[in-house]
């Protein structure tokens, strides 16, 4: 079994976690360090790490898990994404020989062109059944779920109907996808509740710094809602660059200015809510997180 359970633990308090992503620049890897270093100074539970398409990065994801758990528990995500049966045996078994035992199971993001995972497994629940099969408890999985509903799924009962599939074949968690209504996410979790969905909810949230990366999140793949607090953070520096086209900084700094503190509040809002953890989605920026964090007033 896992040594730790993060799952056992929600239950009993709540956890803090982050996500980073293997960088994409020689600069962003001779960061990476001083940001997890960064990172673990918050006391978080886990530090988990994204995985590529088809597991473009799977080499990057692993040197990055590495560091991360020469200082704190690192969980990896994995996804469908043209995996076959073997390669994800071989994977799975080598994550564990590294001392790795937390592993978020996805369907994965299609690559662009592509409307299928390419391998043999079609949903993260497929993925969740096999590593239960193959590998017993010595992974503590978990799952992403999307409050009012994936962008695919034909409804939302559907989308539940499945998450709580995920739950039956052995998932020990849920990370949510971003969801900055929280209206919306109090009325998803009541219909978890109505579907036997009783895993913690590890809730995911994506701090608002630029406007760019508010519309890309919500919108490039998810379809998440913007209620109208959020809204008027995008209102209020919308116009953020001069007639010839070039950026005003003080906009965008006005803009992060208030997008933290809308983050700080929201994730105050969450913790009222009674949640089982706060799942941070640093984007390999410490200093965005220090700033939530402390504009929050969580106990860092
Ligand atoms: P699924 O659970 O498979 O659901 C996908 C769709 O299929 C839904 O519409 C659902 O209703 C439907 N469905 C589910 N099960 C079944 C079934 N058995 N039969 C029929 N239909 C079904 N993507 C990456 O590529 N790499 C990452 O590292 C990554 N990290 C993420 C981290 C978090 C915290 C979250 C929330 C998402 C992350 N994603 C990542 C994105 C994720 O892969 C996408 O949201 C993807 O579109 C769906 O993944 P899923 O695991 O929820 O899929």
């Amino acid at each position: 079994m896992a040594a730790i359970r993060f799952s056992d633990r929600m239950r009993e308090r709540m956890t803090l976690s982050f996500e980073v992503f293997p960088p994409k620049t020689e600069a962003g890897w001779k960061k990476l360090p001083g940001v997890i270093d960064d990172l673990v100074s918050f006391h978080p539970d886990y530090i988990s790490c994204t995985y590529g398409a088809g597991g473009s990065n799977v080499g990057m994801n692993e040197a990055v898990l590495q560091l991360i758990g020469k200082k704190v528990t690192a969980c990896t995500h994995f996804t469908c994404i043209a995996a076959r049966k073997e390669s994800v045996r071989e994977q799975l078994s080598r994550y564990l020989e590294e001392g790795i035992e937390h592993v978020l199971a996805l369907r994965g993001d299609y690559p662009r062109g592509w409307s299928e995972t390419g391998g043999e497994f079609d949903h993260a629940s497929d993925l969740v059944h096999f590593i239960r099969e193959e590998f017993g408890d010595r992974f503590e999985i978990a799952v992403a779920a999307a409050p009012g509903g994936h962008v695919e799924c034909r409804s939302e009962d559907e989308d539940i109907s499945f998450l709580r599939l995920k739950q039956d074949l052995g998932a020990d968690y849920i990370i949510t996808q971003l969801c900055y209504d929280l209206e919306q996410f109090k009325v998803w979790r009541e219909k978890l509740d109505k579907a036997g969905i009783t895993i913690p909810i590890d809730v995911g949230i994506m701090p608002v710094t630029t406007k760019h990366g508010v519309m890309t999140q919500c919108f490039s793949h998810n379809a998440c809602a913007v209620p109208r607090d959020l809204a008027l953070v995008l209102t209020h520096h919308w116009f953020d660059k001069d007639p010839d086209g070039n950026e005003i900084p003080e906009v965008k700094a006005a803009f992060r200015e208030e997008g933290l503190n809308y983050s700080a509040d929201l994730l105050n809002r969450y913790l009222k809510l009674g949640i089982h953890g706060i799942h941070l989605y640093a984007l390999n920026r410490s200093s965005d997180v220090r700033e939530v964090l402390e504009r929050s007033g969580f106990h860092v």
